[in-house]
């Protein structure tokens, strides 16, 4: 029982409550992951409409991941007796002429994503918050295979070119893609 009295009330405000910097640093995070939502979902939609369904199917999930991605950073801020801030998400991209272009987009975005984790991860080291650190690393190695998995297809996209029957192809091997809900999300429940 002395244990808990051994523990100063401050450091316990310190521990549980989130900082104000950290708090509007990850509330920018969730707008910025249900923004990658929205333009994954306007991908999505390019694709079906130039009849490339497997390529839509993969932007769909990738839709759906984004989503889950903004919830780990509520559920977190929740957890940590913040207040969640949603602000307007602003208007995406629409048209991509190309697979090839909206793969390179992909990188391109997941790159900033990447700069944004890395970013409040620099504040919760300067914070010395462990805890945001700690829901952090999850993120940090969601951001190799994001950045992978989109070089993967730009590298595949370019042998391809515009031989029809390789994106024939392509398309069929993006429609085998699959949701499967990310487990901090799956362990949240407990
Ligand atoms: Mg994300």
């Amino acid at each position: 029982m002395y244990i808990f009295a051994a523990i100063n009330k401050n450091d316990l405000n310190f521990t549980i409550m989130i900082n104000k910097k950290l708090q509007d640093a990850i509330n920018a995070q969730i707008n910025a992951e249900l923004w990658s939502a929205y333009l994954y979902l306007s991908m999505a939609t390019n694709f079906h409409a130039q009849g490339l369904s497997g390529i839509a199917n993969w932007f769909e999930v990738q839709f759906k991941e984004e989503q889950d991605h903004a919830m780990i950073f509520y559920n977190y801020l929740v957890s940590r007796g913040g207040r969640v801030e949603l602000k307007a998400i602003d208007a995406v991209k629409t048209e991509w002429a190309t697979p090839l272009e909206a793969f390179e987009d992909t990188l391109q975005h997941e790159e900033k994503v990447t700069s944004l984790i890395n970013n409040i991860n620099a504040l919760a080291v300067e914070l010395k918050d462990y805890a945001t650190q700690n829901r952090l690393v999850w993120f940090i190695d969601e951001q190799v295979e994001e950045e992978e998995s989109a070089q993967k297809m730009i590298d595949s996209l370019r042998m391809i070119k515009d031989n029809p029957y390789a994106i024939y192809m392509f398309d069929k091997e993006l429609a085998a893609r699959t949701y499967t809900q990310a487990s901090p999300l799956a362990t949240s429940a407990e």
